[in-house]
């Protein structure tokens, strides 16, 4: 029994063509793997010392860069409030803060690199607050109105100017841990995972972005901020920065409690809140910053945050 010209033909053929999509299958494992193996490296050779914790941190940016890229979005977060005593009364908070770090490093030997700045957003529907990568920090009117008053809570100056440090103090231990930047740096490394895997797939064209990943992150930056979620360590850490830079500067940390109750009592919006938007939330968040006031206050000194 013959088989027709054509079906003999693709007898013939066919191993050939197995032979064929091999190769291809093999070549795109191979950049696949070549992708991965280049973004992993690319991530785990961006190690940084932190100059102010001292840590090694994953980033791929330098603190000038961070400085620069912050002091570049400042305009796009938004109108700023014209209450100019609303105004004065976040920056001295918040360089009252500063004061303080500043003093609490010269006895470790280290300076901040960074030139903090506050800001106070015209968004009163807002409940927020923001820390932009080299020191650019916000607060909405929203939430400055929320800090005043709580009908739940005693709202003499003291506690006002207690809970807005916890708040500012909270935002400044993101700058130093250098959080966005490595958000940044594993945002790079997730895309470049995601890029091997689009070689893998044959439905999907190898897509190359033209547009430099600076004047992209230039242009996108303020929304990605805003839109940023932390990890829960992060969230942590950067209570016990608020906790430690509250007690040096002289107000009482136990306001940082009252500012978690304030912002989840406020979390009814679409927006999520920085301070709340990690996922899943910190578990017996207040427990942990409750220790925190606890050891330092026996300790009579204050231990760096962890
Ligand atoms: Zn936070």
């Amino acid at each position: 029994m013959s088989y027709p010209r054509k079906n003999r033909l693709a007898r013939q053929v066919s191993p050939h063509r197995s032979q064929i999509n091999a190769q291809r299958f093999r070549l795109r494992l191979l950049i696949c793997f070549g992708v991965l193996i280049l973004s992993a490296i690319s991530f785990y050779g961006k190690g940084q010392i932190n100059p102010v914790t001292g840590e090694t941190q994953r980033v791929d940016m330098t603190i000038e860069e961070e400085i620069r890229l912050g002091l570049q979005s400042v305009s796009s977060m938004g109108p700023l409030s014209t209450n100019r005593q609303a105004t004065a009364h976040v920056e001295r908070i918040g360089n009252q803060l500063v004061a303080s770090l500043d003093e609490f490093n010269k006895t470790a030997n280290r300076t901040i690199p960074y030139p903090f700045q506050f800001h106070l957003l015209d968004a009163p529907q807002t409940v927020n607050a923001f820390a932009l990568p080299g020191g650019q920090i916000f607060v909405t009117t929203g939430l400055y109105r929320q800090l005043e008053h709580n009908r739940y809570m005693s709202n003499t100056q003291q506690d006002f100017d207690g809970r807005l440090a916890g708040v500012l103090g909270h935002e400044i231990g993101h700058v130093i841990e250098r959080h966005a930047a490595q958000r940044l740096a594993k945002s790079n490394f997730i895309q470049g995972v995601f890029s091997g895997f689009e070689v893998f797939d044959e439905s999907r064209t190898s897509r190359v972005n033209s547009q430099s990943r600076g004047t992209k992150m230039a242009a996108d930056a303020a929304d990605w901020f805003i839109g940023l979620q932390y990890s829960r360590a992060d969230e942590l850490a950067s209570d016990g920065w608020g906790v430690k830079l509250m007690a040096l500067t002289g107000y009482d940390p136990t306001h940082m409690i009252e500012v978690i109750d304030i912002l989840e009592s406020s979390a009814t919006g679409s927006q999520p809140i920085e301070f709340l938007s990690t996922h899943p939330r910190p578990p017996n968040r207040r427990q942990y910053i409750e220790n925190l006031i606890l050891e330092n206050s026996q300790n009579g000194t204050l231990s760096e945050p962890r």
